[in-house]
């Protein structure tokens, strides 16, 4: 039997401090007694891939558990304050490619209707990340016959045999709780629940950097705003009260005079626990350099004061799986079509670098590596190993240059929903998720106005 040992794995941080191992005071021995609860599919994750993937098995009526470590579903779009729904459209004439779910949610904030074939921008946003943590509830209350949702659990550990998951152990405060699902689909864009199971999966030496986002109230629309926040900017990088930034990327997105703000970059390893704390206290101590600076120096601020930054930093990348098929950049640039497409991507490959990008998030043209529509396959979802798993959203299975395409929030609604509704096709077979063939999830899909969007074009 593989257990893993909750404290093996956090090794000493870069902040140099060691963290023991001791597999003595592993909850997974003093969980021995903890309360069982049993599942057909168990969604670890509730982002943008785990919830799609939760409320798509509920909706097929089977036994649906969704663990989310934050206090609210919505992943980066309600934790990091990101409002964009990007994947959604074709960028040469905003023509609607994704479906499903995530056409669905994006209805219901008003932006657009059920069935609109076009969006007014090729990346629209949602009016209010807020309300979209309202809407998530109610969509995942009104499924409760068949989901069961628990905020503030983390997914710590994985008891996997024969290359089955046999449990996963969460974290909250019931104490820890034993899942036992029949299906598992990881959607926590780490590949936790991969990783500790066995399956394999992989993480860059660099990933790309992490990013707080925050907003700014009472500051004067100029025409030259922009302009003085960037050399202010860069004269505070020049004093050494700024490590890294990009842009700046400056919206006044919710009033005309509050700004929404996303410069922030700070490299760091997000699984490792050490450097992600490190991470999270240097992103808030760059807003506040970032809200000095522009106070100090730029016109329009005198009167400006900063309203909040969002509670988590946002993670662009870490692990990925390795699975039955590594997606990559020429399957992409190359539009490869496959059988068991479930679903249709379309943003450019989108790498920030780990250093000061002035005016852009990118140090290359987004141009020059824009994909047309292309198929992600059901493979890329499957993992190697083990039976009883899927993953979901920016932890699938690509290449790193592959994946900063396909981990946008709408692809990765999309995976969610596929992954979802093939985990309920697993249960309701009873055969194994890797027994599931991908043509049939395809087609599945297609009846639900879903999938890939040469299906329904
Ligand atoms: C700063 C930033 C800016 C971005 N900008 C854009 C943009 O402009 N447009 C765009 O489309 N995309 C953007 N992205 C990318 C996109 O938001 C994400 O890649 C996308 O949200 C991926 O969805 P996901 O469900 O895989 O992951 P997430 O949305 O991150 O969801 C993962 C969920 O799993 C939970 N979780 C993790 N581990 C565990 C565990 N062990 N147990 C329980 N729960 C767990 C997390 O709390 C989270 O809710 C950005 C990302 C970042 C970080």
């Amino acid at each position: 039997m593989k257990r893993r040992h909750f404290l093996q794995s956090t090794a000493a941080g870069s902040a140099g401090i060691a963290v023991a191992t001791n597999s003595q005071a592993a909850p997974s021995d003093s969980g021995k007694n903890a309360p069982v609860i049993e599942a057909d599919v168990l969604v670890c994750g509730g982002g943008c891939a785990g919830t799609a993937a939760a409320l798509s098995a509920a909706r097929k009526g089977v036994k649906t558990l969704l663990i989310e470590k934050a206090p609210f579903a919505g992943g980066i779009i309600t934790s990091v304050g990101l409002p964009f729904f990007d994947g959604i459209a074709d960028i040469r004439d905003n023509r609607i490619i994704v479906r499903g779910i995530a056409l669905e949610l994006l209805a219901k904030t008003g932006v657009c209707k059920p069935d609109a074939t076009h969006t007014e921008k090729h990346n629209p946003t949602i009016p209010s990340t807020f309300e979209f943590k309202v809407l998530l509830d109610r969509e995942l209350t009104k499924l409760k016959d068949n989901l069961t949702t628990l905020f503030n659990s983390f997914a710590c550990d994985v008891i996997s045999r024969d290359g089955r998951i046999n449990e996963v152990l969460v974290a909250n405060k019931d104490g820890l709780v034993r899942v036992r699902p029949k299906v598992v689909v990881d959607c926590t864009g780490d590949a936790d629940i991969a990783t500790w199971s066995g399956a394999p999966t992989e993480q860059s030496a660099e990933v790309q950097p992490l990013t707080l986002h925050f907003r700014i109230g009472h500051v004067q629309k100029n025409q030259d705003l922009t302009k003085n926040c960037r050399a202010a900017l860069a004269k505070a990088q020049e004093a050494g009260e700024l490590p890294m930034y990009y842009g700046p990327g400056i919206m006044f997105k919710y009033a005309n005079d509050e700004i929404y703000i996303h410069s922030i970059r700070v490299p760091a390893n997000p699984t490792s626990a050490a450097d992600l704390t490190r991470a999270e206290m240097q992103g808030r101590s760059d807003v506040l350099a970032m809200f000095t600076a522009w106070k100090r120096d730029v016109p329009g601020f005198e009167d400006a004061y900063l309203i909040e930054a969002y509670p988590w930093i946002g993670v662009r990348e870490s692990r990925r799986l390795v699975g039955q098929h590594v997606l990559n950049e020429k399957d992409i640039m190359d539009c490869r079509r496959f059988d068991d497409a479930i679903t249709t991507g379309c943003w450019y490959l989108d790498l920030h670098p780990n250093k000061v990008t002035v005016g852009s998030a990118n140090d290359f043209q987004p141009e020059k590596v824009q994909p047309k529509p292309y198929d992600i396959p059901f493979r890329s979802l499957l993992p190697q190993k083990i039976e009883n798993l899927l993953v979901a959203g920016r932890c699938h299975s690509a290449t790193r240059g592959a994946h900063a395409s396909t981990r946008v929030t709408v692809t990765a609604m999309a995976m969610g929903e596929a992954a979802g509704l093939a985990a309920a096709m697993s249960v309701e077979a009873k055969k194994s998720a890797q027994e599931v063939e991908g043509p049939a999830v395809r087609a599945t899909l297609r009846k639900q106005n879903a999938g890939p969007q040469q299906d329904w074009s």
